[in-house]
């Protein structure tokens, strides 16, 4: 089998030292095809989810088209617009095109809601070369006339069925009218309903076709489980779960705000590290629950779909859901966290009696049958599906520390 470098896809040097610098040997499926078209100036549409590689796929080619460009952006206009439906997926991509593009000379800067809009009209003034932004906060900005998109010849979306699902298409169509006609776009989305079928009709122009399946992605390297427990069991099922030292970076999820803070507390109460991350928090505070969980601070993030997707925390040990999503997608999502970018990882479902409807559309979503195991008492299940592999014998059982952080 050969194996392509990055080298081999095009990219000019400074990429390649960035490349270098974040440990990235090879490209992935994704990056290996797209690079190559986008380079060329090929529009393309790509069906792909997080975790494929895939901002990289777009950030890089952008990157070295617009760094071959002797001109540099008028004040308050952007070269490049990358829109996305999430805050964190934003800051993410920013801070990626901050890695890649780390030799080169070339500005980016975020716009979203829920911080003050002040800095970022500031930030814009001079112009910068990738702006990324959530939809409605760049409406803000151009009403103001503190941006102006006339210049914009590089568009992506990214996450366009999270973008449908959140109700921003309409904004979208918005901002493609005060875009210039002659551009390069580039659209991703991991789902592809008729409505994103159709905005990417009339956004692209002739574009090639890119899909990495979903399911090879988040499925076939994740070992998933699930726990058959009745309501009461679950705290005690999580609590003998995290006992075991394996379960050293955690996420799970809960359908509700107020479950995840339910989940949350107990865990603290318990001497475990954890951070809550739903709706109801300040980006401030959802900023400051991923960074503890990146840093170790944390050892569980309890999260609601909020974070199903497009959140990047590398080395996720375990991802346990803790109540079943009712939309199999987000049960995809969800186990997506852990396993990222070719590692494996675990994921553990709870399923009670209310939940089994749900199993049974994830099973069939998935097209096969997850590992159940019965919970008639917790205490033996726990002491089963956490069983130690061999190399297990000889660790210490101890529980983690218990001060929390
Ligand atoms: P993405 O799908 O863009 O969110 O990327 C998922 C994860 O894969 C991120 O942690 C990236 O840093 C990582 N990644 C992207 N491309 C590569 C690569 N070629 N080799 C190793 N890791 C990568």
């Amino acid at each position: 089998m050969t194996s392509v470098t990055f080298e081999a896809l095009g990219l000019a040097k400074p990429l390649l030292r960035a490349l270098a610098d974040e440990n990235y040997v090879e490209p992935t499926p994704i990056q290996e095809k797209a690079i190559p078209h986008l380079l060329q100036g090929r529009d393309l549409l790509g069906l792909a989810q997080t975790g494929t590689g895939k901002t990289a796929a777009f950030a890089l080619p952008l990157l070295q088209l617009l760094s071959e460009r002797q001109d540099s952006p008028k004040p308050r206009t952007a070269r490049a617009l990358i829109l996305v439906p999430t805050r964190e997926l934003g800051l993410q991509i920013a801070a990626s095109f901050k890695s890649y593009g780390h030799h080169l000379k070339l500005t980016s800067t975020v716009i979203m809601g829920g911080v003050s809009i002040g800095p970022q009209a500031k930030a814009l003034s001079r112009g910068v070369d990738f702006l990324v932004a959530t939809p409605g906060r760049l409406l803000d900005h151009l009403g103001q006339g503190t941006v102006d998109l006339g210049q914009t010849s590089y568009f992506v979306i990214d996450e366009a069925d999270r973008m449908l699902d959140m109700g921003f298409i309409r904004d979208v169509r918005k901002l493609m009218k005060v875009m210039p006609r002659k551009r390069q776009s580039i659209l991703f989305s991991a789902t592809m309903p008729k409505e994103i079928a159709t905005l990417a009709e009339d956004i692209l122009k002739d574009p090639v076709h890119i899909t990495i399946p979903a399911k090879t992605v988040a499925v076939e390297r994740i070992d998933q489980r699930v726990h058959l427990v009745t309501t009461g069991n679950k705290p005690t099922m999580l609590a003998g779960l995290l006992d075991q030292p394996e379960f050293d970076r955690v996420i799970v999820f809960t359908r509700t705000k107020r479950s995840a803070n339910r989940v949350a507390e107990r865990l603290l109460q318990g001497g475990v590290p954890t951070e809550a991350i739903h709706g109801n928090k300040s980006q401030a505070a959802r900023q400051k629950a991923l960074e503890n969980l990146r840093q170790g601070k944390a050892r569980v993030l309890v999260a609601t779909d909020i974070l199903a997707r497009g959140i990047d925390v590398d080395s996720i040990s375990h991802v346990i859901n803790y109540e079943l999503p009712n939309d199999p997608e987000n049960y995809v999502h969800r186990i997506g966290r852990t396993a990222r970018a070719g590692s494996d990882g675990i994921a553990i479902s709870f399923c009670d009696l209310s939940e089994r409807a749900s199993l049974r559309n994830i099973e069939r979503f998935l097209g096969r049958s997850l590992t159940q195991v019965n919970d008639p008492a917790p205490s033996k299940v726990v002491a089963a599906v956490a069983r130690p592999p061999k190399v297990q014998a000889h660790r210490s059982r101890r529980p983690r520390s218990r001060s929390a952080s």
